[in-house]
């Protein structure tokens, strides 16, 4: 699926193991809650793009909550905090 210049995989698609992924990138062992309504989230699906700061292809994980927010993060930055996606209807998300 392309998506202008993003390569989209696996979106709306579970993870395969979700819980150990959440577990392997979460910094303190915790399940990772919605920054915006504290409940918790599982992963939706990986995004593939280049990363403005660096020009890196990575992909960034999204991560939806219990009412439906979207928030993503590179993939490789784990202990970065979540940002906001601005495309929550790829992965069943409420838009805004
Ligand atoms: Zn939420």
């Amino acid at each position: 699926m392309l998506l202008g210049n993003q390569l989209v995989q696996g979106a709306g698609q579970p993870l395969n193991h979700p819980r150990g992924t959440v577990r392997a990138m979460a910094a303190d062992d915790q399940w990772p809650v919605c920054p915006e309504c504290r409940e918790p989230m599982e992963g939706v699906g990986l995004v593939l793009s280049r990363r403005e700061g660096d020009g890196k292809r990575t992909c960034r994980a999204a991560w939806r909550c219990g009412n439906r927010h979207i928030w993503w993060q590179w993939a490789d930055r784990p202990h970065e905090p979540l940002e906001l996606c601005p495309m929550p209807e790829l992965f069943n998300g409420n838009a805004r």
